[in-house]
């Protein structure tokens, strides 16, 4: 098949989605209320919601009465999604639950796609005077054999492509600007249960850093509180896959063979990443398959990585990697994966990691979490008043529907980028 047929055909066939996309999304907004009703909560409940009538007493709870939407969580998605919803005029409440600085070896390469829904988001300068460093693409080595696979991104801005960093000095950027603008009120709290009554979650109980209990009420709470997330039990089917672990270290005074690419070592018996995420730091990420890693404390791991590792690294990055793992500063993660698998219940929503996960060799998590965002901002913006809880509710559910097309079409576009 020629370019243009290619072309033509994915044309077609985003232009049917879109179309189907736009019916049923017309459907769910105007079909009758008698269909809310069927709405509930799933049965059973998980011991993170509670009944309003269980905690009424108990707590004291602030005046929440000015408050349009609650975010548990400000990493990546929540600190974006505050910043967007509070700068298209909602009166947002954030609790996090930690407010310095994560030190974290997740979210360090943001795709040029996660970096076009910045500027979407008029988040873009949340990636200077950060020394994050850009990316063109990604060179893929194996056996001694090495090439380059650039980022198709001709036809953007020259600023357009990937962008890696320290993933808490990107969040920090995106928390200060959310809580800049005077419609976000972004404090430090664990949220411990959703809030609901009669199906509908109306709030959240959480504990201050002086442990006090408090609630705080608001039409919608959106769920962001990352891949650990326990409040997501009771909005969807956390189905959770963990088929391997990162291993996290940081090369210094490392030069990488393709200057500003990411570099995979189709390594035996998996990948090994290298990325900058400075301009003197580089980041290696070692996959290690099942759930169960060397043991750091006992030195198991600085062999592992020394004798099954270190040799298969290109040349130019051995004596760093070594000194690395010399140094000891070796990190683990699981890698988790996690399909949307969402029970829509009013008053409620989930977003990134909470939501949805892929294998982190992707590195889609930020760009999926952004897309979200503005899916659900385009989405919520004629609704004006989010108190009207039986439309809320309509366009909430619409949402999961909208995202699933958003991401077809983005793959199609793929494909043909790919082709
Ligand atoms: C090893 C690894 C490497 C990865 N590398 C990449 C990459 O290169 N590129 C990429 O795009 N993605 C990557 N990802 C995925 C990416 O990190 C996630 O998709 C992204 O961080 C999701 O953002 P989030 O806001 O959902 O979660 P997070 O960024 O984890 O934020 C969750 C927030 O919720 C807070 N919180 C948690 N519980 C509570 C509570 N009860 N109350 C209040 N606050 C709470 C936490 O403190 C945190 O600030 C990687 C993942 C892993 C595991």
């Amino acid at each position: 098949m020629k370019m243009a047929d290619h072309y033509l055909l994915g044309w077609i066939l985003a232009s049917v989605m879109g179309l189907f996309a736009f019916y049923y999304i017309v459907y769910l907004l105007v079909k009758p209320e008698e269909d809310n009703n069927r709405r509930s909560l799933p049965q059973p409940r998980s011991d993170f919601v509670k009944t309003m009538t269980a905690t009424n007493g108990e707590c004291r709870s602030d005046d929440d009465s000015d408050v349009d939407v609650i975010i548990v969580g400000a990493g990546v998605a929540g600190a974006a999604l505050a910043h967007t919803l509070g700068k298209d005029g909602r009166r947002v409440r954030v609790i996090e639950r930690d407010l310095t600085e994560p030190d974290r070896i997740v979210g360090e390469l943001l795709q040029p796609g996660g970096y076009l829904k910045l500027i979407e988001l008029g988040l873009e300068d949340c990636v200077e005077e950060i020394d994050a460093q850009r990316v063109f693409g990604y060179a893929l080595f194996k056996d001694g054999k090495h090439t380059q696979l650039a980022y198709p991104l001709e036809k953007f801005h020259s600023e357009v492509a990937g962008r890696s960093f320290h993933n808490g000095r990107f969040i920090q950027r995106m928390r200060e600007k959310a809580a800049s603008l005077p419609s976000v009120k972004l404090e430090q709290g664990t949220v411990t249960s959703l809030l609901e009554e009669k199906g509908t979650i109306k709030g959240v109980l959480y504990k201050t850093k002086t442990g006090e209990e408090l609630t705080a009420f608001a039409p919608l709470t959106i769920v962001c509180d990352g891949c650990f997330s326990n409040l997501r039990r009771s909005l969807c089917n956390p189905k959770v896959d963990v088929p391997s672990c990162f291993v996290g270290l940081v090369l210094e005074n490392c030069r990488l063979p393709y200057a500003n690419n990411g570099h995979v070592i189709l390594a035996d018996p998996s990948p090994i990443l290298f990325y900058p995420i400075s301009s003197t730091e580089v980041r290696s990420l070692v996959d290690v398959p099942g759930q169960k890693v060397p043991s750091v404390s006992s030195g198991e791991m600085a062999n592992y990585l020394k004798n099954v590792v270190a040799p298969q690294v290109p040349p130019e990055i051995y004596d760093s990697f070594v000194a690395a793992v010399d140094k000891g500063n070796i990190r683990t993660m699981p890698n988790r994966s996690m399909p949307a698998s969402p029970y829509p219940t009013p008053g409620a929503l989930l977003m990134g990691d909470a939501f949805n996960m892929r294998h982190p060799l992707t590195g889609g998590g930020m760009t999926v979490a952004l897309s979200d965002i503005v899916v659900l901002r385009d989405l919520l913006k004629p609704l004006r008043d989010l108190h009207d809880a039986p439309t809320l509710c309509r366009y909430l559910e619409s949402f999961y529907t909208l995202r699933k097309v958003s991401y077809i079409h983005m793959h199609v576009l793929m494909l043909l980028q790919l082709e």
